[in-house]
């Protein structure tokens, strides 16, 4: 039999972390993982059976505070939280990471109300929040948004549409990024909270190739009406809002679906060259095959050490975009590079309907443009080598945390 999983979850987990892991990890084997196969066959859905276990979990409010009812556990706890989900249903973890993302705009921006009205309820997992940033023809290039708010008395009416917002059908509220002033300006963009029965906005069931369960639908608005009072922080702060909240929350919560995703395709690669008879042995006794899994190893334990180090910097008040941004390039590099050292070692079988490295291979490549894809991250860990200097959102987030 194979030997157990090497984990680099220590220093950045310890003792005192235990009996919550054990918690979660109960969870996660007694409800998500016997969830799992069901989702896979069911091909591009919205699970709401998941959304309604993990509810139940407090699980959305992994990184809220106390005064919001919420489990305070940090970053580390919350990408190992994501990646043990992920490896039993990557797409349990999509779901659960579209609405911890969701709750961040509120959690950084919104004013003390703001924060009191919406927070215990998204902790208790009563309400569901998006972030709906992305348009059709405006992804990376936030600042390229076309969807717009005009004043109308006490009220922004919303004219537009989003395109690929996580939990988009499953969400209760979405905070919406609008344009409120002209482009290109920084200030020009402005976020609001959008409930999902206002009048005028409508889901547009866009099915993705993967993470079955988990969908990222468009949202059109036609003639929204959202009152002053829904807007998070002040006018002019939507570009700040997405993103920070990608920076911050999007990217380590992507990583840690991969590392997810990465560790199960290892796991499914190692039981199968331990157990597929050769010669006088099994696959895994042979040399190359060897290497191939120890090049599996060490990606994931690179892609590990990548996400729990910016993890833990975060928990420990350090400012670190650049390590957010190597995190989530290289937990799907690693991952990409991984999935194929598995279908290799997989052989013929990797064809297969059903064959688990197709279905991970999938999942991988759906992890790759959230949060920004890996070319997008390149040109900002070059920004961080070599200028142009820009804001670092982690500090920001810090100052945020400590008002
Ligand atoms: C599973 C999933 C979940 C998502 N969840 C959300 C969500 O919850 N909320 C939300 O708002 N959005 C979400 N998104 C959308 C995601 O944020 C966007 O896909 C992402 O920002 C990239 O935008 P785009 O797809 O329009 O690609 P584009 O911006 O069009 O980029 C396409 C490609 O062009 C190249 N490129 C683009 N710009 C540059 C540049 N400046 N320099 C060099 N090359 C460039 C890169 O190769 C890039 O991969 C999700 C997407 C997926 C797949």
């Amino acid at each position: 039999m194979p030997a157990a999983s090497l984990s680099l979850t220590r220093p950045y987990l310890t003792d005192d972390h235990q009996p919550l892991q054990q918690q979660i990890q109960d969870i996660v084997n007694t409800q998500i993982a016997p969830l799992a196969p069901q989702m896979e066959e069911r091909g591009p859905h919205t699970d709401r059976e998941v959304r309604r276990m993990l509810s139940e979990t407090g699980w959305l409010g992994v990184l809220l505070g106390p005064d919001e009812d919420g489990m305070d556990a940090g970053h580390v706890v919350k990408t190992w939280m994501l990646a043990e989900v992920a490896r039993r249903s990557a797409a349990a973890s999509a779901i659960l990471q579209a609405s911890i993302l969701g709750a961040a705009p509120i959690a950084e921006f919104g004013d003390e109300a703001m924060r009191r009205d919406w927070l215990p309820d998204i902790a208790a997992g009563r309400i569901w929040p998006t972030i709906a940033t992305t348009e059709p023809v405006a992804g990376s290039h936030v600042l390229g948004m076309e969807t717009t708010a005009h004043r109308k008395g006490q009220c922004f009416v919303l004219n537009g549409e989003k395109d690929l917002v996580g939990n988009a059908d499953l969400g209760d509220v979405h905070c919406v990024i609008a344009r409120t002033g002209k482009r290109p300006g920084a200030k020009s963009l402005t976020a609001f909270l959008v409930e999902k029965n206002t009048p005028g906005l409508e889901v547009v069931r866009r099915p993705l190739n993967g993470l079955h369960g988990f969908s990222a639908d468009g949202l059109r608005l036609s003639s929204v009406h959202v009152p002053r009072t829904r807007v998070i922080g002040e006018i002019g702060d939507g570009l700040a809002v997405a993103l920070l909240s990608s920076v911050v929350y999007g990217r380590l919560n992507l990583a840690a679906v991969a590392l997810g995703i990465h560790q199960r395709l290892l796991d499914v690669t190692k039981e199968w060259v331990s157990t597929r008879p050769r010669y006088k042995g099994h696959l895994s006794d042979l040399p190359p095959v060897r290497n191939r899994i120890a090049e599996m190893q060490g990606q994931l334990m690179s892609a590990q050490l990548a996400a729990y180090h910016a993890a833990y910097l975060l928990d420990e008040g350090i400012p670190c975009d650049a390590e957010l941004i190597y995190s989530k390039l290289t937990s799907h590099r690693a991952g990409v590079a991984s999935a194929e050292h598995a279908k290799q070692l997989h052989g013929g079988h990797a064809g297969r309907l059903g064959n688990p490295c197709e279905q991970l291979r999938r999942d991988m490549d759906l992890v790759h443009a959230p949060a920004g894809p890996d070319d997008l991250q390149l040109i900002r860990l070059a920004e961080q080598a070599l200028g142009p200097s820009r804001t670092q959102w982690s500090a920001r987030h810090l100052s945020h945390r400590h008002r």
